[in-house]
């Protein structure tokens, strides 16, 4: 399940939820959408629409890794 999010107002899609209200079942894939599909916020089409990446995860894995390496590498006297 990915989200979806408006480049031009940020609202978004997520294919968990659809959007019951506009005739969107819960566990709507984003491809099952149809294309003359408008942002409900502010009208955007699909193609305004960017995947969401969940970066914070990557992120701090990077943090650790960073901070086993400079431990491991004192001066030897
Ligand atoms: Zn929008």
């Amino acid at each position: 399940m990915k989200q979806m999010v408006c480049s031009v107002c940020s609202y978004t899609y997520d294919e968990e939820k659809g959007i019951p209200e506009a005739g969107i079942a819960p566990g709507t894939k984003w491809e099952d959408i149809p294309d003359d599909w408008r942002c409900p916020w502010c009208g955007a089409g699909k193609e305004a629409f960017r995947e969401k990446r969940t970066v914070v995860k990557h992120r701090r894995q990077h943090l650790l890794k960073n901070r086993t390496q400079k431990s491991s590498c004192r001066p030897w006297r």
